[in-house]
């Protein structure tokens, strides 16, 4: 299994609660380095940009106002395979769906409200990384 990357997002129902630490453990604990990461507060614009893929979805206008409510956490995670295993520990959209022992079932709020996000492909981590990141603000 190769070594790659995703982009994770620590939501700000997450920080608001003093839980960034709680959430990198159990990304680091599923085996996945965090080798960039820094505290923002995104620009509406910047929401709107990210979110793009979901601007016809009802949800989206309510989505941007929840992602620059407060702080977040942008993070390139490394490790073998790590779209899927950042999937795997984050849990189902909806916590009432996400299995025991993910992030969504023991912090997250509503399915709006579900702490983290994780890139779903690798093609997408790459162009999700590179809104945020510079190279060398990525250490590996
Ligand atoms: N979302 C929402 N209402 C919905 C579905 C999604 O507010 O009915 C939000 C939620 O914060 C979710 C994000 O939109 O994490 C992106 O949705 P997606 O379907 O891509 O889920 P994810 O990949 O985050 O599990």
């Amino acid at each position: 299994m190769a070594v790659t990357r995703t982009f994770s997002i620590i939501k700000p129902d997450a920080t608001r609660r003093n839980l960034t630490g709680a959430v990198t453990k159990m990304l680091e604990d599923a085996g996945l380095r965090v080798v960039a990461s820094k505290r923002i507060q995104m620009t509406k614009e910047q929401a709107e940009g990210f979110y793009a893929v979901h601007k016809e979805r009802p949800f989206f206008g309510e989505l941007v106002e929840f992602m620059i409510s407060g702080p977040v956490v942008v993070q390139v995670l490394e490790g073998e395979d790590a779209v899927k295993r950042n999937r795997d520990i984050m849990g189902a959209t909806n916590p009432a769906d996400a299995d025991e022992g993910t992030i969504r079932k023991c912090f997250a709020e509503s399915i709006e409200a579900n702490s983290v996000h994780g890139s779903d492909s690798d093609e997408n981590a790459k162009i999700e990384i590179d809104y945020f990141f510079k190279p060398e603000e990525i250490v590996g």
